[in-house]
């Protein structure tokens, strides 16, 4: 049976080119990049290289491009980074705001700080489209505000957040003397829209290899020139002194290729309307079933490969095995609270969880899914649904 591969928001699976370059690399080159010899300096040209790639991807200069192990530790970096810092010159306990829809890796970390009483935070709710009003993001901030973090794509339910918008907001309190960092998590964003740091008018903002076709255990941080935040580990001075340790020199390079690889915003924008036309197909289909709603917001807020769904008075794990068994590798929500029975925080937040045994089911479609595809998930999810 051919596997029919609908999880892309969990990982996507490598492109062959990236692969080619990953394997070339390993096999004829091994310096340490901050070694001074033949070696070190071959490897660390390889690093430059890849950093002025992601570099024009997002519009910034090189420097503020600072590798990580992945999305998670830039994520950590990014707000331990800038709470830490503050806190060294405030009286007050710093204030965060963030939104409901994060990934738990923004998600848990600020709840953690908050429960350590390291910060006050705030958690901006979604209306039941999925959708986080910028209002209610300016509304929330205080005198001790010193962080903003909202994500850009929701990993589970496709929202598209107005980060543009929320950075105009927040640049025009600054004009007036307030300075509040402002970090995204753009992971889910990168493949189909514009991750321009100076029009999203961002400070911070995160990115990840293997959602985009890259390798797994490598991601990078945007860290506007300027932003004054402390390291979250301490060792060399390697990447500009923000995040120590030997780079992963191979994932730096394979992940630089998958972001050449995603092509021009044109591109990305031509990629998205063929799998918009895909998923929504799949919207189109699951909105006949009774006892089905849709999770997350419609049309242009909806990011163009995301379907989640909510199957009332159904098991959710069993409906997860049928589709696999059925050839198809479909996903609750996201995958790292996968295994647990408890909806995640962002379909409780939707106001969907308590109702007796409601199943969330999340289809994440990538380039390489065909109409063929589509036809046999349909014709499948039929006779699971029924
Ligand atoms: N943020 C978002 C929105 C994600 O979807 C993910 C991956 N599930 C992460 C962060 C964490 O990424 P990584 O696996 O690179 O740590």
């Amino acid at each position: 049976m051919k596997r029919i591969y609908l999880d892309n928001a969990a990982t996507t699976p490598i492109d062959p080119r990236v692969a080619e370059v990953m394997r070339e690399f390993e096999l004829e080159s091994y310096g340490n990049p901050s070694s001074i010899h033949r070696e070190g300096q071959a490897a660390r040209a390889k690093i430059d290289f890849a950093r002025a790639n992601l570099a024009t991807f997002l519009n910034c200069s090189p420097q503020e491009v600072v590798f990580t192990s992945g999305a998670t530790e830039a994520n950590n970096l990014a707000i331990q980074g800038v709470i830490s810092h503050a806190i060294l010159d405030m009286a007050a306990k710093p204030h965060v705001i963030t939104t409901m829809l994060e990934h738990q890796s923004v998600y848990n970390l600020v709840k953690e700080l908050e429960n350590r009483r390291v910060i006050e935070a705030t958690f901006i709710k979604p209306g039941i489209n999925g959708m986080i009003d910028p209002d209610d993001i300016i509304r929330a901030i205080k005198a001790n505000t010193v962080l903003v973090s909202v994500i850009f794509v929701s990993n589970e339910i496709g929202s598209v957040l107005p980060i543009r918008e929320i950075g105009k907001e927040l640049s025009r309190i600054a004009d007036r003397g307030s300075r509040i960092i402002y970090h995204t998590d753009a992971v889910q964003a990168a493949k189909y829209y514009n991750l321009n740091v100076e029009k999203l008018g961002v400070d911070l903002l995160t990115i990840s290899g293997h959602k985009v076709s890259g390798p797994k255990g490598i991601g990078a941080l945007y860290i506007k020139s300027g932003t004054k935040m402390s390291n979250l580990t301490f060792g060399g001075s390697q990447e500009y002194e923000r995040r120590p340790g030997t780079q992963n020199t191979t994932g730096i390079i394979g992940m630089a290729r998958a972001y050449k690889l995603l092509g021009s915003l044109e591109d990305r924008q031509k990629t998205a309307k063929k799998i918009s036309e895909l998923r929504d197909e799949l919207i189109n289909f699951v909105s006949k079933f009774n006892k089905i709603e849709i999770n997350g917001p419609v049309g242009e807020s909806r990011a163009p490969d995301n379907l989640s769904f909510t199957i009332f008075e159904a098991d959710q794990e069993l409906i997860i095995s049928k589709l696999d068994l059925a050839g198809i590798a479909a996903s609750t929500g996201s995958a790292c609270v996968s295994g647990s029975a408890q909806p995640s925080h962002v379909i409780q937040a939707l106001g969907k969880a308590g109702k007796k045994k409601a199943a969330t089911v999340r289809l994440s479609l990538g380039k390489q899914n065909t109409a063929e595809e589509i036809k046999q998930v349909k014709k499948i999810l039929e006779k699971i649904l029924k």
